[in-house]
Formats: structure tokens, C-alpha cells, sequence
């Protein structure tokens, strides 16, 4: 490498670590607000001081810095992290993130989001979570394959079919998994499909993967209908985010007979109090690459967005968005958090005081992990499910989780969201109890 040409890359690797520095100190950091919450369900449970530690800190992070080389001929380093908060009931699980605002401190609190995600619903995984910064909407097919491939050989003493299972977040796609998959099987001399999930059913992927997380909430807010006796017919939803799981959750829901009255994505949103059609604005959004534009609607900023009046929130696009700024605006009778941490615990606290039901991330979106894990059992058993008995095993699952923490919440007479951490922990705490200390 010429003088020059090290010079160029030392800028950019600078350049990505002050951007780090920046994105770390706008917001309250993401890792205490998701310690402060287990804290709080620990507390309200009694958990003992030795067992607190161990789950306050996460087990493993792994941070890399790995040289692609563009189409136009120059070489970029890029940053990436995998980060295992706690795998004592089984390996770590959790998504790749590709987003120029990637933090290490984000992927911790994303872990250890995982580990109680997993447990809410009571699958046999610990918490994971990686990501790489950059901005994948500026890179060609091939540039994504190279950091892909690149970022995946990087981190992959950390994988595998019983240590860790990637799986799609934002900005990640099936094709991505297909090329992590394939690079770990290259290395291993032999074809391991259980090493990611979200993949193409054509190397592994399960039925309705791609639409498992949309599933999930829908029939989390079918459970909470059920449960406030509230009609879904003509209720009027609001998405922040109309990317994987903001797309088919809009669609999922105008066909149970909803409303859905504005959606929103990176570039900003649309109303129409009349009713949307999700399935038109996938269609304007394949050619526009945003909802913005879309004819005969209203157009609304972000921020308006989340302060419509609905019935049904869904944040369904990155962390930190209901924050104490504008959560005094924000009034649906129900949040149901598609997104992972969409909502600070300040703004939580008024939401309750308000007696707004927020229905927690670690409940809300475990639909796409609990189908992982079935992609996963399929993988490993090489027999592969149809449609009726993901769907049914996946109802099963998140029934069954949404009756726990509503139970869990009468009995503790807390928020469901510390009722959801409470569930969780004690299956941890149990795990790592049991387990003893090695050696
Ligand atoms: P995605 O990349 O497919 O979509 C993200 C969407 O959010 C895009 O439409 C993007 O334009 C939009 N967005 C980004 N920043 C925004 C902003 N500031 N305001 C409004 N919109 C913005 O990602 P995804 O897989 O749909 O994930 C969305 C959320 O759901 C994330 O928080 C993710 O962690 C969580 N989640 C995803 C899955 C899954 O299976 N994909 C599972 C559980 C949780």
C-alpha cells in the first residue's frame, strides 16, 4: 500500500470513529436505557446482587476493522461489532444491522434486547447482535458481497450452528444471509445452512421467514384486541418505518380489516384519513424508493407522524424515537413496538402515567426470532415445515407469551413491559442458576 493511500484510509477509519463519537452522544446512550430497565424489573423481582452482575455486562464483543475495495478502484475501512450478551440458555441469536450509525454501545443494549426477546418467548437462545458501518444505500451489489464477505470471515470464531446464529435486520436481506452462509461454509469445506437464518428457502430458509416478524405483531395486537375487547375493524394505525417488518405489518393489517392511515420511512411520510392501501404504496415506494410522493395523500414529516391521532402506534424503524420531547403529543390507545427500543424510558413513564398500553419490543417483534428458531430446527433436521405449521407453532408460541406477561403483569401490578423483563430474567437467572459456575 503507498504512503498516500495508508494516509487516505487512516483518515477514513478516523473519519467512521468520530462519526461513532457523534452518534453515541446525541441520545442518551441505548446500553443505559436498556440497563435501566433490567434494573427496574430486577428490583421489582428480588434478583440477587451475584446474578445482576453477570447479567449487566455483556459476555463477548468483538470489534473489527477490515479493508473493501470499491468499484471505483479505492480501498475503505469499514468498522463492524458482534456483541453476545448472555448465552446460557443456548447460542446467541440476533440481527446484522448495515446503517451509518452503527454504535459498539448499541450493539450491546441490541444483545442484551435479544437475550430477553428469546427468553419472553421462552426459545432455547442467548442474545446477540452485530453490525458494520456504512451506508448500503450508497453501495453497488458487488461493494455488499465484498463487506459482506469481508465482515463475516472477520467475526467468524463467533459463529456457528451452536455458538451463534445471524439473522436479517435493517438493511440486511436474505441475499445477504445467503452470502454470510456460504462464506462460513467455504471455510468449512462443507455446506452448514444452520449458520444464519433469514435465508432464501432455496439454501435452508423457512416458509415464511421474511414475513415472521410482521405475523408476530399482528397477532400480538389481535391478542390485545381480544384482551381490551377492542374492535380492529376500522381502527386507525400509524407506521414509523416502511421497510421489511413497517411493509408487511401494513399490509397484514388492511387485510384483518384496519385502517392504516400514515406510514412513514427514512425520507418521510403520508397520510390519508380515509385509509391507505399498503400494497399501492409498496408498489410506488419499488419505483420511488420512499412512500414520499405517493399521489392523492398527505405528506407528513417524521415527526408529525408519531404525533397523529390513532388507535394503534407502530414504530417499526429504529431505536429512540418516542422520547420526552414529543411523547407529550403522542396519544394512540395502543403503542405495539415493531422496532427494537423505539421508545426511552423517560417517555415510558408518561406513557403510562397516561395510561397509553405500550405492548414492549421484547413481546411485540419476537414473531422473526421465533421463526428463526424454527428455521434454524428445520436446518438442523433437514425437514422442512409448510406454511399452516410455521403459522400455527408461531401463534402458539406468541399466545402463549402475551398470556404470560399479562398475567405476569397483574401479579407484580406493573407495565407490561417490566412484566415481559420479569418473565425473562427469571428464565435467565433459572438457566444460569442451574448451570453453576464453571469451573
Ligand atoms: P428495514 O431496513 O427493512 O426497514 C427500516 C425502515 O425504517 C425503512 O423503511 C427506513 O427507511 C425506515 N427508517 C429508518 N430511519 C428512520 C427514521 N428516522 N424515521 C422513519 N423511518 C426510518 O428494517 P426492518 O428489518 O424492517 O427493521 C425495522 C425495525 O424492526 C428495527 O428496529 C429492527 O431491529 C426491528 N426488528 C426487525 C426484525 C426483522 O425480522 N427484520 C425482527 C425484530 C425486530
Amino acid at each position: 500500500m503507498s504512503g498516500a493511500h495508508f494516509e487516505e484510509t487512516a483518515s477514513l477509519v478516523i473519519r467512521h470513529i468520530e462519526e461513532l463519537t457523534v452518534a453515541a452522544n446525541e441520545n442518551e446512550p441505548l446500553w443505559n436505557q436498556t440497563l435501566a430497565q433490567f434494573h427496574k424489573a430486577a428490583d421489582l423481582m428480588g434478583l440477587a446482587d451475584d446474578l445482576r452482575e453477570m447479567l449487566s455486562v455483556t459476555k463477548r464483543e468483538v470489534t473489527v476493522h477490515f479493508p473493501v475495495k470499491l468499484e471505483n478502484g479505492t480501498i475503505e475501512t469499514f468498522t463492524g461489532y458482534r456483541v453476545h450478551h448472555n448465552v446460557a440458555r443456548g447460542p446467541a441469536k440476533g440481527g446484522i444491522r448495515y446503517h451509518p450509525r452503527v454504535t459498539i454501545d448499541e450493539m450491546r443494549a441490541l444483545a442484551m434486547i435479544m437475550t430477553w426477546k428469546c427468553a419472553t418467548v421462552n426459545i432455547p437462545y442467548g442474545g446477540a447482535k452485530g453490525g458494520v458501518v456504512c451506508d448500503p444505500k450508497n453501495m453497488s451489489l458487488r461493494e455488499l458481497e465484498h463487506l459482506t464477505r469481508r465482515y463475516a470471515t472477520e467475526i467468524e470464531t463467533m459463529l456457528g450452528t451452536d455458538r451463534d446464529i445471524p439473522a436479517p435486520d435493517v438493511n440486511t436481506t436474505p441475499q445477504i444471509m445467503a452470502w454470510i452462509m456460504d462464506t462460513y461454509s467455504m471455510h468449512r469445506g462443507h455446506t452448514v445452512t444452520g449458520v444464519v437464518t433469514g435465508k432464501p428457502e432455496s439454501i435452508g430458509g423457512s416458509r415464511l421467514r421474511y414475513e415472521a416478524t410482521a405475523l408476530g405483531v399482528r397477532m400480538i395486537i389481535e391478542e390485545a384486541a381480544r384482551h381490551l375487547k377492542m374492535d380492529l375493524k376500522n381502527s386507525r394505525v400509524v407506521i414509523q418505518g416502511f421497510g421489511k417488518v413497517g411493509t408487511l405489518t401494513a399490509i397484514l393489517l388492511h387485510d384483518t380489516g384496519c385502517k392504516i392511515i400514515a406510514v412513514s420511512d427514512s425520507k418521510g411520510g403520508v397520510l390519508d384519513a380515509r385509509g391507505l392501501d399498503p400494497r399501492k404504496l409498496v408498489a410506488h415506494k419499488h419505483v420511488a424508493k420512499s412512500v414520499v410522493g405517493f399521489q392523492g395523500v398527505t405528506d407528513v414529516t417524521n415527526k408529525e407522524l408519531l404525533e397523529l391521532e390513532c388507535d394503534i402506534l407502530i414504530p417499526a424503524a429504529i431505536e429512540q424515537q418516542i422520547t420526552a420531547s414529543n411523547v407529550p403529543r403522542i396519544n394512540p390507545k395502543i403503542i405495539v413496538e415493531a422496532a427494537n427500543a423505539p421508545t426511552t424510558p423517560e417517555a415510558d413513564q408518561v406513557l403510562q402515567d397516561n395510561k397509553i398500553i405500550v405492548i414492549p419490543d421484547i413481546l411485540a417483534s419476537a414473531g422473526g426470532v421465533t421463526a428463526s428458531y424454527f428455521e434454524w430446527v428445520q436446518d438442523l433436521q433437514s425437514l422442512f415445515w409448510d406454511d399452516e405449521e410455521v403459522t400455527e407453532r408461531l401463534r402458539t408460541i406468541m399466545q402463549r407469551a402475551f398470556t404470560n406477561v399479562i398475567t405476569t403483569a397483574h401479579k407484580y401490578k406493573t407495565d407490561l413491559r417490566t412484566a415481559a423483563h420479569l418473565v425473562a430474567i427469571d428464565r435467565v437467572a433459572h438457566a444460569l442458576s442451574i448451570r453453576g459456575l464453571y469451573p
